[in-house]
Order: C-alpha cells, then sequence, then structure tokens
C-alpha cells in the first residue's frame, strides 16, 4: 500500500515523501479515501497512530480546487481541546500543503486576539482551533461560517472530558448544513455516539 494509491495528488505526495513517511498507517489507509470520497467519517483512533495525517491530507486534497475564500470566511474548520494541539495540527497542515496555495492558521486562547483577528481578515482555507476562542472570534464578527464546506472534530472524547460539550454543541449550530463532517476520538464511548449521531450524517466507521 503506497500514498499514490489512496489518490492522493503529486503535491502533498511530494510534501509526504519530504517527511520521510513511505507507508500509509492503517487509519491513514481507511482515513484518506473516505474523506476523498467526501463521506462523514468516524474514527475511534489513539494519538500516535498517524490520525492528523488521516484527515489533514485528505481535507487539504478537497480544498485545493483553488476556490476563492471571501473576508473573514473560512473553507475547513479543525476543532482541538488543547492549544498544543491546535499548533501541533496546523504546524502538520503547513507541512503537508507547503507546495499548495492555501491559507491556514492556528487561533486558540491565552494570546492576544487581535492578531488572530487579522489573521481571519483575507479569509482562509483552513482554520484549526480551540472552541473557546472560536466563539469569542465569532462573537466579535470576525470569521463568517458561509462558506464552510469541512468539519473536523480531533480528540472529542477529550474535548466532552474538558467540558466543551455546550460550546461544540453551540458552534455546529452556526455552520452550514450542508458539509462534510469528520469527527476523531481515542474511545468510542456511549457519550461520543450520540455527539457523532447529532453531528455526523450516515458516517462511516473507522477503527483501527
Ligand atoms: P499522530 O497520531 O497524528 O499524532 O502522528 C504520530 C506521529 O507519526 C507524528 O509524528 C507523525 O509525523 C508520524 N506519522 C504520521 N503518519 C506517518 C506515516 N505514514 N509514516 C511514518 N510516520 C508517520
Amino acid at each position: 500500500m503506497s500514498f499514490s494509491s489512496l489518490g492522493l495528488c503529486t503535491e502533498l505526495l511530494t510534501a509526504i515523501s519530504a517527511q520521510g513517511y513511505t507507508t500509509p498507517s492503517p487509519i491513514q489507509q481507511k482515513a484518506i479515501p473516505a474523506v476523498l470520497n467526501l463521506s462523514d467519517v468516524m474514527a475511534v483512533a489513539q494519538t500516535g497512530t498517524g490520525k492528523t495525517a488521516g484527515f489533514t491530507l485528505p481535507v487539504i486534497q478537497r480544498l485545493s480546487d483553488g476556490s476563492p475564500v471571501q473576508a473573514n470566511h473560512v473553507r475547513a474548520l479543525i476543532i482541538t481541546p488543547t492549544r498544543e494541539l491546535a499548533a501541533q495540527v496546523a504546524n502538520s497542515v503547513e507541512n503537508y500543503s507547503s507546495h499548495m496555495n492555501l491559507r491556514s492558521t492556528a487561533v486558540f486562547g491565552g494570546v492576544r486576539i487581535e492578531p488572530q483577528m487579522a489573521a481571519l481578515q483575507a479569509g482562509l482555507d483552513i482554520l484549526v482551533a480551540t472552541p473557546g476562542r472560536l466563539i469569542d472570534l465569532y462573537n466579535q464578527k470576525a470569521i463568517n461560517f458561509a462558506q464552510l464546506e469541512v468539519l473536523v472534530l480531533d480528540e472529542a472524547d477529550r474535548m466532552l472530558d474538558l467540558g466543551f460539550i455546550e460550546d461544540i454543541s453551540h458552534i455546529v449550530s452556526l455552520l452550514p448544513k450542508k458539509r462534510q463532517t469528520l469527527m476523531f476520538s481515542a474511545t468510542f464511548s456511549q457519550e461520543i455516539k450520540t455527539l457523532a449521531s447529532s453531528m455526523l450524517n450516515d458516517p462511516q466507521l473507522i477503527e483501527v
């Protein structure tokens, strides 16, 4: 099994080689074709399995059509439970999209909001965000979700543990109904199943 057989484009294959990856991990083998197929996905995978590339690579490819982004709009939103994870995921997005013309950034609390508002002004293809700061930015009218195509919830079980369920529900209520939604979680508890059924549309279930 190779990355090229998963249907990824040349620009991404070049970036993947530069990272030194030779073979897609099991989660990548299942998630990448499903996401490229525009399915909703519920993936149960721990950290260390390569889950981040499992969703960032196909999301980047989906957005590579070069559609223009309007001011303050975002085409893909990746929500993470912590600042550290947001920074890490945004760094992966930047590495993988280095041969493409995509705009991405991370926003999270604990730092000044003004530079984040400025970064959003031109519009972004991919925004990685923690829930609280995302809601603050929305309330300040720095983000518009009308052009949103993809939502990713990373480490959904941790978001529930940290008490973000209401923030997440609020954010999802602001998004277009017609979108692709991907949810990643290390566990598949009843609570996660309930959240998944409220947010995902006929999802493909992936377990590794
Ligand atoms: P993650 O589970 O997304 O946190 O990724 C764990 C680590 O595996 C990260 O350091 C990635 O850079 C690395 N990684 C992801 N996919 C692959 C792959 N196909 N081959 C080798 N390393 C990988």
